[in-house]
């Protein structure tokens, strides 16, 4: 495993990657709702990264035919954009990677289509909680099983299953770099956390079990029970010993509020 440092200057060439994800997190925000299609989001997503100057990353990556992974309910990942419509009650992952100046940026969220049960919002609620307790933990000296732990406990501690065979990673030139950060694990395990290490930190979390299964188009990951599951994801960097989150939920959270 190499775990590769970066410099300062190179951590802001990636928060400009990570933002540009953002603000297309932020404008498809606006554009969920009852009756649109994950293939149209995505094809809005693929023009705005490119107008904005950026390559869409999960296009070609390993194969994946678009910009956006769309996993729609008891889709935990990697889900392939539908013509099918979107409907009053549905939960969507969007999952969204930007190549620009030569970094990636990575981050994911799980949208209410509508109004949804007040157990889905919570799997929501928990997941995004989850995401940040997991951050909290990415200081010098800490270990990548103290994120992982952190994440673990506040799932399960609602009685929820913490998927096993996904996991986050490092990134950086390369869309996924060592270390893997399982969202599962024991404080004090695996590398040293140090400064200049960049994560994309991303708990998959299901209201059921852990287990998933692989739809036959080769892509999509389903949840074994067939129960929703929930996707938040930043990418963090380690700077003065703190983490410092590179990408924001602040375009989405205010495309949100204006609905
Ligand atoms: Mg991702
Ligand atoms: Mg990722």
């Amino acid at each position: 495993m190499s775990i590769i440092i970066k410099t300062r200057e190179e951590i802001e060439l990636m928060r400009e990657s990570a933002l540009s994800v953002s603000r297309t997190l932020g404008m498809i925000a606006s554009e969920i709702k009852p009756g649109v299609t994950s293939l149209y989001l995505d094809k809005l997503a693929e023009t705005f990264i490119r107008d904005h100057g950026g390559i869409p990353a999960f296009k070609g990556l390993y194969g994946f035919p678009n910009t956006l992974c769309m996993s729609l309910n008891e889709a935990v990942v990697h889900g392939i954009p539908t013509d099918k419509p979107l409907k009053e009650g549905d939960i969507i992952s969007v999952d969204c990677g930007v190549l620009k100046n030569g970094f990636y940026g990575d981050h994911a969220y799980t949208f209410a289509v509508g109004e949804i049960k007040p157990e889905i919002q919570k799997l929501l609620d928990v997941t995004k909680e989850a995401l940040y307790l997991g951050i909290e933990q990415m200081r010098s000296g800490n270990r990548i099983g103290d994120i992982s732990y952190a994440i673990q406990t506040h799932a399960e501690k609602h009685g929820y299953g913490v998927v096993r065979e996904l996991v986050g990673h490092g990134l950086g030139k390369k869309m996924h770099e060592d270390p893997e950060v399982p969202n599962y694990g024991k404080r004090g395990d695996g590398p040293k956390l140090r400064d200049g290490m960049v994560l994309a930190i991303e708990p998959m979390i299901n209201m059921g079990k852990k287990n998933i299964k692989q739809l036959s188009d080769g892509w999509t990951i389903l949840t074994a029970d067939g129960l929703p599951s929930a996707h938040f994801e930043h990418d963090v960097a380690l700077v003065d010993g703190k983490p410092d989150i590179l990408s924001t939920f602040e375009y989405i959270e205010e495309a949100l509020k204006k609905k």
